[in-house]
């Protein structure tokens, strides 16, 4: 699990750039719209507590689409640095937002689905945010607008997109599948409570198979926890001799590699085996057969009881006909992925001046996950502030993240890292302690837990509480 050093160095350089340039702070009174408790598109107006910087921007709009991890916390900063003369104004079509993160402890019944729920009233009452119900249906880079799905739109002078990601039709499984049999369970919520039920009724030798997606994907250590976790809970509830079927697309561990084939051939020998380098992988929803084509090539079945594919992924939107394709701004290679200048977030799409993408739909050199999203927010709203105020974009931006996870209901592993901007590349890096990307001709890589550890689940639980409270409250 990614966790994110919250009040770290990143946002006290922030707050000194803004201050060095002549701003100061203050308890500003300011009147914005407040939640609407319908899924109509509708608007209300509260009046925030926090103390927004008094920066000198007046009359300005930012619209931000989705109140995700990323979404929120740009919302909350953006008002927070901009101060009251930065509308913002937050576009989502869901009430609560329901955290992908700790849901894997949902499928052991360690936590519930409505735990992970957070309210976002608090952007609107403590912060000032406009917050709008709403679904965004397109943008119009050349008249600054987006329209929502039910005909309205809505004007900005810079755009803030984080719809997070949306998933592919794919190995012979549709939208329906997920919902009702087959769920990936990669985005918090009913498809996880579904898979909690279909792993809670499995018998003893019953089979539960999960895929995972070639890389880039959300949460590159979260499958390899699932695994860990839903075998822990097999065993612990007396099906030891079930199996967990691992069908990795990728050539091997993703991340914390030494800690899952560490858990995969100790702790979960007997109940988990990993499969790497997997192709053709096609899925029957009803019957629960899973084919693929191994790494010698030999095509192979697996009767499951369970079936959980994490099928692969792409920015939301960016389908053929979404809006964010639509828009010329899933500019990736493979179309897939929104490209930015990671120095402001700011697509680099031809036409997109003015229009940033964070969170998991932009590809900037790191993870796709919730603490590494939390600081891409972060780094936008100090760029978006500092452009607004006449200035230029943090040359410089370091961001942190770090990994928990639970290898069994009561311990987990971590892994941390942190990025850095390498001018050459212009990606984020790893970069070591000296702050070198490159150290011996070889890259910089994470660092991990030297072991897994009860005490390590517990700072789990404090992080988690911590990072929400950074994005919501
Ligand atoms: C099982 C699992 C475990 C994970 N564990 C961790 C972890 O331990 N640590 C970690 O850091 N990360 C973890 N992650 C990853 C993390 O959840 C994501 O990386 C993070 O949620 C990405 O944030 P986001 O804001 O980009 O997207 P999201 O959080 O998914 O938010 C996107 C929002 O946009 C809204 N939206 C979409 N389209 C539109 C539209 N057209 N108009 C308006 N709104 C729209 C959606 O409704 C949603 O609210 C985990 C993920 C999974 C699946």
């Amino acid at each position: 699990m990614k966790k994110i050093r919250i009040d770290g160095a990143l946002s006290r350089r922030q707050w000194m750039g803004i201050t060095a340039s002549g701003l100061a702070t203050g308890m500003v009174p300011f009147a914005g719209w407040a939640d609407s408790r319908t899924s109509s598109t509708t608007t209300t107006r509260q009046t925030s507590t926090a103390a927004l910087a008094v920066t000198g921007i007046s009359g300005k709009k930012v619209v931000v689409v989705g109140a995700g991890m990323a979404g929120m916390t740009v919302s909350k900063y953006l008002r927070l640095w901009g101060g009251k003369g930065l509308e913002v104004t937050l576009v989502e079509p869901d009430l609560l937002y329901t955290s992908s993160i700790m849901s894997n402890l949902v499928l052991n019944g360690s936590r519930n689905i409505t735990g992970l729920q957070f309210s976002r009233d608090a952007l609107t009452k403590q912060y000032g945010v406009i917050r709008k119900s709403g679904t965004v249906a397109a943008v119009n880079p050349g008249a600054k607008t987006v329209t929502l799905s039910d005909g309205s739109s809505l004007p900005y002078d810079r755009l803030v997109l984080a719809p997070g990601v949306s998933f592919d039709d794919a190995y012979g499984l549709t939208q329906q599948d997920y919902d009702t049999r087959t769920p990936h369970a990669w985005r918090g919520g009913d498809q996880t409570t579904l898979l909690r039920q279909q792993i809670t009724a499995m018998q003893d030798r019953d089979v539960f198979v999960m895929t995972i997606p070639k890389a880039p994907y959300r949460c590159p250590p979260g499958p390899y926890e699932r695994a860990c976790v839903v075998a822990d809970h097999l065993k612990t509830t007396g099906h030891s001799n079930s199996q967990v079927v691992v069908l990795d697309e990728n050539p091997f561990v993703q991340a914390e590699r030494h800690t899952f084939e560490t858990a995969f051939s100790g702790l979960h020998a007997n109940v988990i085996r990993y499969i790497p380098n997997v192709t053709g992988l096609q899925i029957d929803p009803v019957t629960r057969a899973v084919t693929y084509v191994d790494a010698s090539g030999g095509t192979q079945i697996v009767n499951a009881k369970v079936v959980n594919p994490i099928v692969p992924h792409r920015a939301a939107g960016s389908e053929s006909g979404g809006w964010l394709a639509q828009a010329g701004l899933a500019n990736s290679a493979d179309g897939r992925w929104a490209m930015v200048n990671v120095l402001s977030y700011e697509s680099t799409a031809s036409g997109a001046t003015g229009i940033h993408v964070i969170g998991d739909a932009s590809s900037c050199g790191m993870p796709k996950a919730g603490h590494v999203a939390n600081q891409e927010a972060k780094i936008c709203a100090d760029a978006i502030v500092r452009l607004m105020t006449g200035q230029q974009p943090d040359p410089q931006p370091v961001a942190n993240s770090a990994c928990y996870s639970p290898i069994t209901a009561s311990s987990a592993s971590w892994l941390t890292a942190v990025y850095q901007y390498d001018p050459a590349d212009k990606r984020m890096k790893v970069a070591s302690n000296g702050g070198q990307t490159v150290i011996n001709g070889v890259a910089a890589t994470p660092t991990e837990a030297a072991s897994v550890s009860q005490e390590n689940f517990k700072d789990m639980g404090t992080w988690f509480t911590t990072l929400m409270k950074d994005v919501s409250a």
